[in-house]
């Protein structure tokens, strides 16, 4: 009887997630050239890593949010929140919830973070809400938010084409060991995209090259398919990218490229191992890395 009174009121009624959410790299990525709506059109291999971001997620009467990155704004500024509003007012939602975000993915670092957590959001309100939405109905409202954000709602790896939001799973086909490497600075995708050059055209051949490379299942194969052309942008603005890169083959990596829009750089390793190794050889003050797994199945997993 004592225990039963001495359970707080609002406990019992309390429902929590919580989830972890993946960064992704690409594989390769190729920026086809302008459109006439100002987005660029590109073709792309987009893979999740385990490298995650934690969200908790539980009910309230109000939507708030509190990160543990205290440069990040909590605000309508942070994609969560929005993807929280946007979710609630397209489901007529009356709820709230409490949202805390434990950052381990760098912010602004071609590792799609920001769209990882906005996914991670709108899988987990459409939980705590009871609303069944299906994940093609999450999708088209999360495309609203980013490009890049109905990916985080799939599966590990994809094709992804258009402005990015076209996308083919990839499944299967094999599992490797990355190494990334981050300068410790953000780098805008606004900025980068806005330096493509008019008139700028190429066509989707080492998009193509990747997943033919990805069917044979071996990492050495995958690592000479390694492509990004917006390198050939963000280099001469970013001149530590060419030097991690160079780092990551001198420690033994089979390959090495760029992921989105910078300034993070990967290499893929023969071995979960092998990627611990060359973290620690590469591991230097004012670069930070990590050895990680691809993600093959959900980027968005409840813990
Ligand atoms: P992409 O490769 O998709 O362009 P990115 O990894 O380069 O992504 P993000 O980490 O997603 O970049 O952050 C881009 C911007 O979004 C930053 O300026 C950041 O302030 C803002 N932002 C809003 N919400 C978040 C969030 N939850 N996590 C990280 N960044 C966020």
């Amino acid at each position: 009887m004592l225990g039963f009174f001495a359970l707080p009121k609002r406990s019992r009624g309390t429902r929590r997630i919580v989830l972890r959410t993946s960064a992704k790299v690409n594989l390769a990525l190729e920026v086809l050239g302008k459109r006439d709506d100002g987005y660029h059109e590109i073709a792309t291999v987009m893979q999740a890593v385990d490298l995650c971001d934690r969200l908790t997620v539980e009910t309230a009467d109000t939507v708030s949010l509190v990160v543990t990155d205290l440069a990040l704004p909590t605000d309508d500024g942070n994609l969560i929140v929005r993807a929280a509003a946007m979710l609630g007012e397209a489901a007529g939602a009356t709820k709230g919830a409490r949202i805390t975000l434990d950052k381990h993915i760098p912010v602004a670092a071609g590792l799609g973070g920001g769209s990882s957590d906005a996914a991670a959001t709108l899988w987990a309100l459409n939980r705590l809400w009871g609303l069944r939405w299906s994940r093609d109905r999450l999708a088209a409202l999360a495309v609203r938010l980013g490009m890049d954000v109905p990916f985080f709602l799939g599966t590990g790896r994809a094709l992804a084409t258009g402005r990015g939001e076209q996308l083919e799973p990839l499944p299967g086909a094999g599992a490797y060991a990355l190494v990334l490497v981050n300068p410790n600075f953000p780098l805008s995708t606004r900025e980068v995209y806005g330096r493509v050059p008019a008139g700028w055209t190429a066509e989707a051949r080492s998009t193509r090259r990747m997943v033919e490379a990805l069917r044979t299942r071996s990492a050495r194969t995958v690592a000479g398919a390694l492509a990004n052309n917006l390198e050939s942008i963000v280099e001469p603005m970013v001149p530590v990218i060419r030097h991690m890169k160079s780092a990551l083959l001198a420690a033994g990596a089979l390959g090495a490229v760029m992921s989105g829009s910078g300034p993070t750089v990967f290499g893929i390793a023969r071995s979960y191992d092998h990627a611990r190794q060359i973290r620690s050889r590469v591991n230097r003050a004012g670069w930070s890395c990590w050895a990680v797994r691809t993600v093959s199945g959900r980027v968005i997993r409840a813990v």
